[in-house]
């Protein structure tokens, strides 16, 4: 990165070393930035960090004498390292920087009035990040400012981004408000809870008809990722020419009886309850229980029948096996 890089002379503390957390600290590092990444000792991701070459310390430690807070760590967890490492240490005049805006725009962390507040949200997961810098392009980022007290809020933000690879591509401009509700939205309606609800639902349909769990599989589940590639490579008109006229006339004339006006207008009432605050409040009341009922739902997800069926059938379908070892999971992780 060029000396005029605005975060030239910055130290920059990463917070958390996941998906997102190790692809900044990398990028940024290739880029001339100056990176220290912050960790709990013993925490899974912290051999990781000191593998990839990074001097680890503990969040607090990172966080004095950084000119950059990058706070990557699950959300639910971030309140409480707000508390107790990043108020008493982060420098007046520095950066506090998120990639998804939940706890600023909903209130769980009221930050210092004294620091810059900022976001990047790169719109493709870290791998992704990571591996599109390395072939000297970028994921694409929205990026905000909530809070600007140096007068370089804006500056650093888009230097971030740069820093990231963003900036070979291209950076949106946002708000926290519209970057947290419009994702909460997504990953509601659209892409974990409707896309699975979607293909639960079509799945039940066929079983219950006496088609063969199998075949069933395959034809509302596994076939969903060719679709979902064409739609990803080239809209919903590269999937219109890849698929048969039968397939077309079925899509025009029974995609609308199944997603109909109900279902747009209960996608609204979702989409209220994110924005009045009542998915925000549920969804902290539940994390601070325990997680009782997200245990019990997720267990659900996990027991139906078309997880048994499909782990069956992906066993005889080898090119679906991962290359490398998962990353540890997290307990909880964001869901889009
Ligand atoms: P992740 O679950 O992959 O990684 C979390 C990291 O935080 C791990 O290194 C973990 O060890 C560490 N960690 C957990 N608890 C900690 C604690 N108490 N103190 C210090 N470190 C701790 O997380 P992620 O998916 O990269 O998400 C990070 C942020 O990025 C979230 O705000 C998320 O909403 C956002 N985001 C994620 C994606 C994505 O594709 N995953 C995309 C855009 C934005
Ligand atoms: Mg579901």
């Amino acid at each position: 990165m060029s000396s005029n890089n605005t975060l030239a002379s910055s130290r920059i503390a990463v917070l958390g070393y996941g998906s997102q957390g190790r692809a900044h600290a990398l990028n940024l590092r290739d880029s001339g930035l100056d990176v220290v990444v912050g960790l709990r000792p013993n925490g899974p991701t912290s051999i990781k960090a000191r593998a990839d070459g990074f001097t680890v310390v503990e969040p607090a430690a990172a966080v004095k004498g950084a000119d950059l807070v990058a706070v990557l760590t699950p959300d639910m967890v971030q309140p409480t390292l707000y508390k107790e490492a990043i108020e008493p240490n982060i420098k007046p005049g520095a950066a506090l920087l998120f990639a998804h805006g939940f706890n600023i725009h909903f209130g769980q962390i009221v930050p210092r009035k004294d620091i810059d507040v900022i976001l990047v949200a790169p719109k493709g997961p870290g791998a992704l990040v990571r591996s599109e810098y390395e072939r000297g392009r970028g994921v694409p980022c929205i990026w905000a400012v909530q809070q600007d007290v140096s007068g370089q809020a804006e500056a650093r933000t888009k230097a971030y981004a740069d820093g990231i690879g963003g900036g070979r591509a291209m950076i949106i401009k946002t708000d926290f408000k519209e970057e947290t509700e419009t994702d909460l939205f997504g990953e509601q309606a659209v892409l974990c809870g409707g896309a699975s609800s979607l293909v639960q639902a079509g799945f039940e349909t066929l079983i219950e008809a006496g088609y063969q769990p199998e075949i069933a599989y395959y034809e509302v589940f596994h076939e969903l990722k060719l679709i979902v590639d064409l739609f990803y490579e080239g809209g919903i008109a590269k999937m219109l020419q890849y698929v048969s006229e039968t397939a077309q006339y079925g899509d025009y004339v029974s995609g609308p009886r199944v997603i109909d006006a109900g279902v747009k207008a209960r996608m609204k009432e979702v989409l209220t309850d994110i924005q009045d605050g009542t998915f925000a409040r549920n969804w902290t009341a539940e994390y601070a229980a325990g997680l009782p009922n997200y245990k019990k739902l997720k267990q659900a997800d996990l027991d139906h029948p078309i997880e048994k069926v499909g782990a069956k059938l992906r066993a005889q379908m080898p090119w679906l096996q991962p290359s490398t070892p998962k990353p540890a999971v997290e307990p909880l992780k964001k869901m889009g």
